[in-house]
């Protein structure tokens, strides 16, 4: 089964992703994640994609697909994915259509998880995440219990949660990934999901969506 996250910088398609991939086995790939690893790395790849990244506007859909099928061909995203973050405009939503029926494969659900700009801009700013493991929280509605991550990690703020990057990263996705709501439309797939209530909540509709999609 493919699934696929779409919604706005801050939707919660990370968090909703992370317990999918607790109750359904699959792997989440997210874009994001794989250009911040590239930029840690300081690669030839990453250095390009920061220049765009601490902008707040889209990588070019080359490099973002060269890092992604190098995701996909390994073993442990054969049984499925969790797509996070990707596509972002219509020109990566074709280009996935093409890999995924290269291996007689396809978008099996879409997941749009909507909530107000301004939910949105607030979530962002509240955003921190462990240097170390990863584990994102929120200062206002899920704060680290101490000063640290219970790993020991540092609690860090994202480069591009900033006032200036997240109003760009808003306006890129009004402008290029909201029309793939349209595109998954007219597939047949997309199915809408208020992600203005608390995390456990929007997800116990999530599964359910995803359990009904499964026994078609
Ligand atoms: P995210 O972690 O999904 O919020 O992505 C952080 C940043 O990485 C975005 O603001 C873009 O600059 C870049 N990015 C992530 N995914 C993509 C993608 N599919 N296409 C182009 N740029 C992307």
């Amino acid at each position: 089964m493919n699934i696929l996250m779409l919604g706005a910088p801050g939707s919660g398609k990370g968090s909703q992703s992370e317990l999918i991939v607790k109750d359904f086995g699959l792997v989440q790939i997210s874009t994001g994640d794989l250009l911040r690893q590239a930029v840690a790395n300081q690669t030839k790849e990453g250095i390009l994609a920061n220049s765009y990244m601490s902008k707040g506007e889209l990588v070019p859909d080359e490099l973002v697909l060269g890092l992604l099928s190098i995701r996909m061909n390994k073993p442990d995203s054969k049984n499925g994915v969790i797509f996070d973050g990707f596509p972002r405009n219509v020109k990566q939503a074709e280009m996935l259509d093409k890999i995924l029926a290269e291996d007689g494969k396809k978008i099996d659900i879409v997941i749009n998880i909507g909530s107000p700009f301004d939910v949105l801009k607030e979530r962002l700013m509240a955003r921190r995440l462990c240097d170390k493991c990863g584990k994102g929280y929120n200062m206002i509605s899920n704060p680290p219990k101490g000063k640290n991550c219970d790993c020991g990690g540092d609690i860090i703020t994202r480069s591009d949660d900033n006032d200036g990057v997240i109003k760009n990263r808003l306006e890129v996705y009004l402008n290029s990934t909201k029309p793939l709501i349209e595109y998954y439309t007219k597939k047949g797939v997309l199915a809408d999901i208020d992600g203005n209530r608390k995390i456990p909540v929007i997800y116990g509709d999530i599964k359910e969506l995803i359990t009904k999609a499964g026994n078609r």
